[in-house]
């Protein structure tokens, strides 16, 4: 099977573009990977991953600077259409690690991005896809931090935007992203996974280059995060991270952690049995994906009905499942869904230790505080938890779980007063 782990370093078919190549990851059909616009199989219509003939180790990454093109060597460009994204902080929360009970514990912020989510990195590659196509129109459904950074990105590479939001569903911060950054923003009566399939549609009309992460080339640049979480704990602890934690919407992530250790495995730069234990975390009101991994399944049921106040995920039908699936299960990891309230109180613990995240983020932190309660997760591993966006993308819901502002007089004496109350 092509996503195993132990799956060979594949040879480069004809139609290879300087070492690169599409391929379905079901039929195993291969396609020029910039001639035409193509998002999913010819043959099969199953999903498509972006294939290399050369694969970099560690080395081939030294004194290449910071950020996603530091990893240029694993991706199909030297360079891309960038506002310096990547190089996120990986904190250390000592409080935390103590309170949950891990060996180690780091939080990998992407919130830390140029626009305050991990989808920058996957936005640098993808437009500049776009521009080696020669395609002048975007568009993407959203959850909200994806049109942000389309937005962001596309307007840097000088191509218009289109976003299909689900209407009333999307954190005010994020539209506002979108709208000063120049997009077209369709607000959708329906939710996330209908806005995908419109958007898709559009796509396939050749209306604008689909830019959602079932766009491959999206994956390659979300692969950096995991290869800049590996490098982090090489240098601080001598080791890979035992497992990683991460909230899931649409498993690109999962995906993509999952594509990077898979590579590194093929080219000899990370043992099969040393790989991070890849571990989903969702919303108990949308989590299709716990389902399908305590079910055992080889797919996804779509839900129709989600809600959760961590609308980053709130997602039904998870269109990257068959890559994260395999992504999971080889790397013996697990997936668990929390509630509304375990993830706002895992929101509440990382600011306390003065790190800002949006509700989606924290499910990881909820979901690892889960897993370690059940002893799923044991004492003596060292665990890198994955927060997704930055806590002013959602304002209102940072507000609801802090304290409230406490009206005083205009003077000093009644500021002591109130005080001393
Ligand atoms: C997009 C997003 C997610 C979901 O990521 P997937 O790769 O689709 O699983 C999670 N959190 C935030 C903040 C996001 O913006
Ligand atoms: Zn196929």
């Amino acid at each position: 099977m092509s996503l195993s782990l132990s799956a060979d370093q594949p040879e480069a078919p004809a139609d290879a573009d300087d070492g690169a190549w599409l391929e379905c990851i079901d039929c195993g059909a291969t396609f020029a990977p910039f001639d035409d616009v193509r998002y999913t199989c010819d043959e099969c219509d199953s999903l498509l991953e972006v294939r290399y003939a050369d694969l970099p180790t560690f080395d081939d990454f030294e004194g290449n600077g910071q950020g996603v093109w530091r990893y240029a060597d694993a991706l199909p460009f030297d360079s891309g259409v960038s506002v310096q994204e990547g190089a996120t902080p990986l904190y250390e929360v000592p409080r935390l690690e103590d309170e949950i009970g891990v060996e180690a514990l780091r939080i990998k912020h992407e919130g830390m991005n140029p626009t305050g989510s991990f989808k920058d990195r996957g936005m640098t590659v993808g437009v500049k896809v776009a521009k080696e196509l020669g395609v002048d129109r975007l568009a993407c459904a959203s959850t909200g931090n994806t049109s942000a950074a389309l937005a962001a990105y596309g307007s840097r590479g000088g191509m218009e935007t289109l976003v299909l939001l689900p209407a009333g569903k999307v954190a005010a911060g994020k539209i506002a992203q979108a709208s000063l950054h120049g997009a077209r923003i369709l607000e959708v009566d329906g939710n996330f996974d209908a806005c995908l399939d419109i958007v898709q549609e559009l796509a396939a009309g050749g209306e604008a280059y689909l830019l959602n992460s079932l766009n491959p080339f999206r994956l390659e640049g979300q692969k950096t995060i995991g290869l800049e979480i590996l490098e982090g704990f090489l240098a601080d602890y001598d080791t890979v991270p035992d497992r990683i934690v991460l909230p899931v919407g649409n498993a690109g992530n999962t995906s993509a952690l999952y594509k990077a250790f898979r590579e590194l495995v093929q080219a000899g730069a990370l043992d099969e049995a040393d790989v991070p234990k890849l571990t989903g975390v969702q919303a108990e009101g949308a989590a299709p994906m716990v389902e399908a991994i305590e079910n055992g399944a080889d797919e996804v049921r779509r839900w129709d009905d989600v809600e959760t106040r961590a609308t980053a995920i709130r997602i039904g039908n998870p269109v990257n499942a068959p890559k994260a699936l395999p992504g999971i299960r080889e790397t013996d990891g697990t997936a668990v869904a929390v509630s509304d309230e375990e993830i706002t109180e895992a929101q509440r613990d990382l600011a306390s230790e003065g790190i800002g995240v949006e509700p989606a983020s924290a499910a990881s932190v909820a979901g690892l505080r889960k897993l370690r309660a059940e002893g799923i997760v044991d004492d003596d591993e060292r665990v890198a938890c994955l927060t997704t966006g930055h806590l002013l993308k959602d304002p209102d819901a940072a507000a609801a779980a802090g304290s409230d502002p406490e009206p005083v007089p205009a003077d000093t004496e009644g500021v002591l007063e109130h005080l001393q109350e």
